[in-house]
């Protein structure tokens, strides 16, 4: 049943008011979001007093949790795994409080404070605030040994697992900045790079363009779609299809240690694209410097606002940013 008409219905019925009454929690500050960002919102929200309530989302942890080390984040010398340092930062927000709920946000009205948020189709929040920390979640090409290989050579973060393949061979599969900034990245620190272009050309921008082509060791593969990746447990190669399709169409395979996938993020923001601006992929939009959203009282973090730097770190101080904002403004309401 949607929230509107659970709210027709409402109206004509005071037994249904009593179960929505009861169904409804009032609360001062609702993060929508268990990464990084949303984790970090709440430490901050809840030492500050404003007893927030996390929603976690379908990927509980987000993106970080799908990852295996993490070696750059400030704080673990050592190094730590994605799922390990999620646990970490969810029991630091839990020790001052955070109230951690299961569940997906399902429908949103933001027209007008308290904002209304419905969990799961069923459970409705009232917030003074909320804090978007819905993150984003990397394209992949949906082959079936892609995700056979996720973690065992098969990754979207460059900056996060590029470190494993020194002097290795690899690939990068894409044809837009991401993919032209990781095969440039990982350069520096593997033997060779082949970057997987379907079409004749790259997307990316001049300047990209340009330093691919001066980079040694990265060779363009024009007109190529990655057909199989292969391997025993880990990644050792990748069957690829050179012009698809057309009389000279012919497979190749290229001998890697690494597949990086790099074809766009896909920002987790279509719950709220009604009240909340984004730009033409979904980013929310925030004024810059804040986390502040078109709608006052409704603030965003994390990678669902962030098309470029995308880091568990950014994505984290853009999380305190938030809940200083929120602090700020639920202050100035009081
Ligand atoms: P884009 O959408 O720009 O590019 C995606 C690339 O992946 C395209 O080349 C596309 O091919 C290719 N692709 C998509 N699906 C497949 C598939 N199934 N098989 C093979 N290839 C596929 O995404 P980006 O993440 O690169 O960039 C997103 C935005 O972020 C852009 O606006 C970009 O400019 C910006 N950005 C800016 C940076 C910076 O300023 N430093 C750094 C990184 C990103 P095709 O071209 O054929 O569609």
């Amino acid at each position: 049943m949607s929230f509107f008409k659970t709210l027709k219905l409402n109206e004509n019925d005071n037994n249904m008011s009593d179960k929505l009454n009861e169904n409804i929690e009032s609360v001062k500050c609702l993060i929508i979001g268990s990464g990084p960002a949303g984790y970090t919102a709440a430490i901050y929200a809840a030492r500050a007093n404003l007893k927030p309530i996390v929603i976690q989302g379908m990927e509980a942890g987000g993106q970080l949790t799908t990852t295996t080390e993490v070696e750059n984040f400030p704080g673990y010398p050592e190094g730590v795994t994605g799922p390990v340092m999620m646990e970490d930062i969810k029991s630091q927000a839990e020790r001052f409080g955070t109230d951690i709920r299961w569940g997906e946000v399902t429908a949103v009205d933001f027209s007008k404070r308290p904002f209304k948020v419905i969990v799961d189709e069923e459970k409705h929040f009232e917030a003074e605030a909320v804090i978007i920390a819905t993150g984003a979640t990397a394209r992949y090409l949906g082959l079936e040994s892609e995700q056979k290989y996720k973690g065992a050579g098969v990754s979207a973060c460059a900056t996060c697992d590029g470190f494993f393949y020194r002097g290795k061979n690899i690939a990068v599969v894409g044809g837009g900045d991401t993919a032209a900034e990781e095969a440039i990245y990982l350069s520096g620190l593997a033997k060779k790079v082949y970057l997987i272009i379907r079409k004749p050309f790259m997307r990316a921008s001049k300047v990209m363009i340009k330093k691919v082509e001066n980079t040694s060791n990265i060779e363009v593969l024009y007109e190529h779609n990655t057909k199989e990746i292969v391997g025993t447990n880990v990644v050792t190669g990748a069957i690829l299809i050179k012009r698809k399709g057309e009389i000279d169409e012919c497979e190749i395979k290229i001998n890697i240690d690494g597949f990086f996938v790099a074809i766009g993020h896909k920002p987790n923001s279509e719950v709220f694209a009604k009240y909340i601006n984004t730009d033409k992929t979904g980013y929310i939009k925030t004024i810059p410097g804040t986390s502040k959203t078109n709608i006052q009282g409704i603030f965003a973090a994390g990678d669902v606002q962030d098309p470029i730097y995308r880091q568990a770190v950014t994505a984290a101080a853009s999380g305190c940013i938030a809940a200083l904002d929120t602090e700020k403004f639920i202050a100035s309401q009081e």
